[in-house]
């Protein structure tokens, strides 16, 4: 580094001290194990919440291993996915009995997808059209694909911002990404929801970006359904199951395309007839992965004490600071941000767009600072306002403008 960049680089530190001294949220890294790397993946994987394993342990000893069958009811499992569905429903602006979680988010969006045609289409008008997101995470793409083939329907990509005006009678449902997973640019919910319900056709929503990370307000913007993961800003721990959010209005006319028995309004009668239960509990499949629940239940306890608007307004602030970092250290023209500059359509990661950006991401995370690559050319960065702090912002776009200017790294190796 010149000696220009160098003072800049003190300034950019000094600064960064100052924000984490600031940081309301500073002291929730104590409740994630974490290293001295700088973790810049949670919108991959959440870290995970030291209180897990304990709370794991006990699970398995003592409710599995002694209580055994007893635990179904003693041990509250049987209820689980309706009580930890409430829990996530605080963070996504739903009131209780919308939300229950199980099951993977691919799943989950083969339940809305289907269950919201449906509702569209007994409603009586023609419609036989779902409206996809074109840049879409490509299990959205591919379950929609075949919900259309399943229900009469033809799939209609178009690019998110533009289904306001790409919905029409025909459209049965759209579905859309509120955070694009690559490019980290948050789609406008309220106004996309309005647009839909006034052409006449339901919403269904993919939060997998956005809960954990920022407000969304289900229940305040009228959003038909929604899913989403809860591995990634929510860490519940790898493969922990999703959820998925039918609103009250619809409930009663929710149809899902996988009634299990779970699902059965009386599933001990072992009825051969199949009578949906009322409320979330509709949405349920099949006997929930008690394990891997519980231990989300447990990571969700973190949010007690916090809210996603505080969480939102550090994020921005990450995001910001990260940008400017990076526009101090990095040679111009070497990285080009594709997340989008305005804070209102700006989710919680930066994607850098940026030549051999595999080759440079490996370097990174050697040099300890993880995120990761997403073909061709993306270095994403994810900021989890739990953990991540301001000082390892700073550090992150120093050893990005390190590797960039082929630096050797602590080690003296160069990458
Ligand atoms: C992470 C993510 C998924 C993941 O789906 P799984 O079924 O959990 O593998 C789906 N959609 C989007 C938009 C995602 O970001």
């Amino acid at each position: 580094m010149s000696d220009t960049t160098l003072s800049g680089a003190r300034a950019l530190t000094d600064e960064a001290a100052g924000l984490d001294a600031a940081d309301e949220l500073r002291a929730k890294r104590a409740a994630f194990a974490l290293d001295d790397a700088v973790y810049l993946d949670g919108n991959s994987l959440g870290a995970l919440p030291t209180a897990v394993p304990g709370r794991l342990a006990d699970v398995i000893t003592r409710e599995w291993g002694a209580l055994r069958i007893r635990s179904w009811g003693e041990s509250g499992w049987w209820t689980a996915p309706e009580r930890i569905g409430d829990r996530v429903g605080r963070l996504i602006g739903a009131a209780p009995g919308q939300v229950v979680v199980g099951d993977s988010t691919s799943v989950n969006v083969f339940k809305a997808v289907v269950g919201a045609v449906r509702i569209a289409q007994a409603r009586g008008a023609h419609r036989d059209q779902i409206l996809v997101d074109e840049s879409t995470f490509p299990t959205d793409g591919y379950i929609a694909e075949s919900a259309a083939r399943m229900t009469g329907c033809t799939l209609r990509p178009v690019v998110a911002g533009d289904v306001p005006t790409a919905v029409g009678p025909r459209t049965a449902v759209a579905l859309v990404n509120h955070v694009d997973y690559r490019t980290g640019r948050l789609h406008d919910l309220p106004g996309t929801t309005a647009a839909v319900h006034a052409a006449g056709a339901l919403v269904v929503w993919d939060l997998c970006h956005s809960a954990g990370a920022l407000p969304v307000g289900l229940d305040a913007h009228g959003v038909d359904l929604a899913v989403g993961c809860t591995y990634k800003y929510l860490n519940g721990g790898p493969g922990s199951p999703a959820y998925l959010y039918v609103a009250n209005e619809h409930q009663p006319r929710f149809d899902s395309p996988l009634p299990g028995w779970n699902s059965h309004a009386d599933p001990f009668a072992m009825d051969p007839a199949y009578a949906p239960a009322d409320g979330a509990v509709r949405g349920r499949v099949g006997t929930p992965d008690i394990l891997s629940m519980l231990a989300l239940e447990t990571a969700l306890e973190v949010w007690d004490d916090v809210t996603v608007e505080a969480v939102r307004t550090k994020s921005l602030a990450l995001t910001d600071f990260f940008l400017r970092c990076v526009g101090a250290y990095v040679p111009a023209g070497r990285v080009e941000s594709i997340t989008p500059a305005e804070h209102g359509r700006r989710g919680s990661q930066v994607a850098l767009r940026c030549a051999d950006a595999g080759e440079v991401m490996a370097e990174l995370v050697r040099r300890g600072v993880v995120g990761d690559f997403r073909r061709p050319d993306v270095l994403r960065f994810g900021f989890t306002p739990l953990y991540t702090g301001f000082a390892d912002v700073e550090r992150a776009a120093r050893v990005l403008a390190d590797v960039l200017a082929g630096e050797p790294g602590e080690d003296g190796v160069t990458g």
